[in-house]
């Protein structure tokens, strides 16, 4: 008897970022990247902005690369910023613009904030030196902590990124300003309410199980499982989670290019699921229509 296995649809990385945000490559690099790396999907997946959406869509239709619209949020509950990710949503959509816009702003006044602190730290960097960390990004691309952690490295205040955020810039840390974010479940009423699914993002990041857990109870899509700052014990728990719930077990790289020779968080490619996952993404955020 021949016994026939389902033919994959290949492999998706779900979290990307690109000079959109805090990436170092441009959205069609991403998908160039995804391609080199045999993928039949990758998401395009910044901070606070789908600006970095409709180039890679046009590259992905030039390379055959499937490319799946997203975007992270960043949100706040109980002292812990949890991001949530949000796929297929209707990114013309205006009230979900002025809702990133007003995202954006609070992202903005954050920094400033942390470089008040750092200077009465004894750390001055302005803003320029930071944007020119930020050099290679989109026009109007989103500043984030990574750019200001570049910039106190060229200042030579530290030696790594990796120190920028142990002393300064993580959460926690001397620097570390927060400003009022929305909820996470406000976060996926936004996602659902312009057409997504919502995803929340690296829950081995917060140490709250029984929060990520009251999320997904809560009416959150689905679970990144896999991610490069995942343990393998972690993987296995969120993927038992989303199966237990009956939620969608995700996973991505959190590529954002290379810095100190480092990828970080990890390679594009470095953490995938089936291709079907996307497929799966996609019916969910039909629900929402
Ligand atoms: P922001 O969106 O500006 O708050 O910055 C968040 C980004 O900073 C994350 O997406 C990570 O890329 C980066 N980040 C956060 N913590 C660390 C860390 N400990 N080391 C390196 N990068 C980090
Ligand atoms: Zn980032
Ligand atoms: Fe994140
Ligand atoms: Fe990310």
């Amino acid at each position: 008897m021949v016994v026939k296995t389902a033919v994959s649809a290949g492999r998706a990385d779900l979290h990307t970022h690109t000079t959109a945000s805090d990436g170092q490559g441009a959205p069609a690099v991403n998908v160039r990247l995804a391609r080199e790396a045999g993928l039949a999907a990758v998401a395009i997946t910044d901070h606070d902005t789908t600006a970095g959406i409709e180039e890679a869509l046009a590259e992905g239709a030039r390379l055959g690369v499937r490319v799946v619209p997203g975007v992270e949020l960043s949100t706040m509950q109980d002292g812990v910023e949890i991001h949530v990710l949000g796929y297929f949503v209707d990114w013309r959509d205006e009230r979900w613009r002025e809702r990133l816009r007003a995202q954006r702003n609070a992202r903005a006044r954050r920094n400033a904030m942390m470089l008040e602190r750092l200077a009465e730290l004894g750390l001055p960097v302005d803003r320029e030196e930071v944007e020119r960390a930020a050099d290679g990004r989109a026009s109007g691309g989103v500043i984030g902590r990574l750019h200001i952690a570049a910039a106190l490295v060229a200042r030579g205040y530290v030696s790594s990124v990796a120190e920028a955020f142990e002393r300064y810039l993580g959460n926690g840390g001397a620097a570390y300003v927060r400003v009022p974010r929305p909820t996470p479940r406000e976060a996926v009423d936004w996602i659902h309410e312009a057409g997504g699914a919502a995803v929340i993002a690296h829950p081995g990041l917060y140490g709250r199980d029984d929060l990520v857990e009251a999320l997904l109870r809560a009416g959150a899509d689905g679970i990144e499982a896999y991610h490069s700052d995942h343990g393998p014990d972690d993987e296995a728990r969120y993927a038992d989670m989303a199966a237990r719930l009956g939620v969608i077990a995700t996973g991505g790289s959190d590529y954002h290019g290379e810095r100190d020779g480092k990828a970080f968080h990890g390679p594009l490619g470095g953490r995938t699921v089936d291709a079907s996952v996307v497929d799966l993404l996609e019916a969910a955020s039909r629900k929402h229509r």
